[in-house]
């Protein structure tokens, strides 16, 4: 039953003021629109609801509003916007003034928290490729005292926002986006604990679980992250799908040229592999390790399958349980 499931997809809605970025936002991660083909996107004038859940397996529906829409007026169904909703992604343009974008955040924040006090709130400080380092860290600094501040006055100090700092001209974007959707999955510390089990008994460096068509990553091993392993992991997915989309057979049941056999291997000429194997349908695990730690691949390959094997218990169980939930009356 796909409305009963859609109960279940963890709602991301994407908020802020015309022109700060939004649509470019959905399209450049979502859609692989290139960023400089944005600057021609018609601005948002009503609700867009874009499913992508059949493509990815984050499930999630991003809400794209209007910069203007009024909280006031009877026909905003705020109870079913903000009911289902599980984070509030609020776009601000750091290149432009931002005064009116911070009213609106606390207006809508207010009303959100109202409706539902499990809502996550993040604000992305975007368009912050036009500005220098200094300057970034001053916006960042400045948006969070006067957010948090006009929370305060509002009552609501104890609410939390968190807050990233965005572009679609590099990977940022998918970095906050990452941070933004692991937070909505329930499984993380099993997800993490897998993958460092994976990692230590595999003598792999940094492992990603990603998301194929966002370039989202939902788990990755307790080590830090470093923008450029993520980079190169991201780049490593863009070619495995381009030579598979180019080169891969597709048959008429399958939407995607992505599927159970895809792996990838690439070799760095400073002594690094990247190592990437498809986990299910959406998800792929992508590896860094030392070239002389992929001498024992048998090893890898072996600790890959009981990895997904694991992988494949969590979700399953997930499906269970909600089916459970479905089942009794209490909901
Ligand atoms: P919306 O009305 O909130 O949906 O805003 P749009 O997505 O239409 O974006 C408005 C303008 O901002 C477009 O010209 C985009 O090219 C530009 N834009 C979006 N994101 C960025 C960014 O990260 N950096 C820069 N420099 N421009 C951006």
């Amino acid at each position: 039953n796909s409305s009963l499931q859609d109960d279940h997809k963890p709602r991301i809605l994407l908020m802020g003021l015309r022109r700060s970025g939004k649509s470019s936002i959905q399209k450049v991660v979502f859609h692989k629109m290139s960023p400089n083909e944005t600057l021609f996107l018609e601005s948002t004038n009503k609700i867009v609801k874009d499913d992508i859940n059949n493509s990815s397996f984050v499930q999630f529906q991003i809400w794209d509003f209007p910069g203007q829409i009024d909280f006031f007026d009877p026909t905003f169904d705020s109870d079913t916007i903000f009911g289902g909703c599980g984070a509030l992604v609020f776009v601000i343009d750091a290149q432009d003034d931002y005064m009116d974008a911070l009213n609106k955040l606390q207006l809508t924040v207010t009303k959100a928290y109202r409706v539902n006090s499990n809502i996550k709130f993040e604000v992305f400080i975007h368009k912050v490729d036009g500005l220098n380092d200094d300057y970034k860290m001053e916006s960042q600094r400045d948006i969070h005292q006067r957010a948090t501040d006009d929370l305060a006055d509002a009552g609501l100090e104890h609410v939390h926002l968190s807050f990233h700092l965005t572009s679609i001209y590099d990977h940022s974007i998918f970095e906050a986006f990452s941070k933004v959707v692991q937070k909505l999955i329930p499984q993380l510390p099993t997800l993490e604990n897998l993958l460092n089990i994976l990692i230590s008994n595999s003598g792999i460096e940094k492992a990603f679980l990603f998301d194929v068509v966002s370039k989202i990553y939902i788990a990755t091993d307790s080590s830090p992250v470093d923008m450029q392993s993520y980079e190169l992991c991201c780049d490593m997915i863009d070619v495995v799908i381009d030579i598979s989309c180019i080169y891969g057979m597709v048959d008429e049941t399958e939407t995607s040229t992505f599927n159970s056999q895809s792996s990838s291997l690439i070799k760095l000429n400073n002594g690094t592999v990247l190592y990437l194997r498809e986990v299910n349908k959406f998800l792929a695990l992508v590896c860094i390790l030392r070239e002389e730690n992929f001498q024992k691949q048998g090893v890898i390959d072996y600790n890959f399958l009981c990895f997904r094997d694991a992988i494949t218990q969590v979700f399953e169980l997930r499906n269970k349980c909600q089916n459970l939930e479905d089942a009794s009356p209490m909901g």
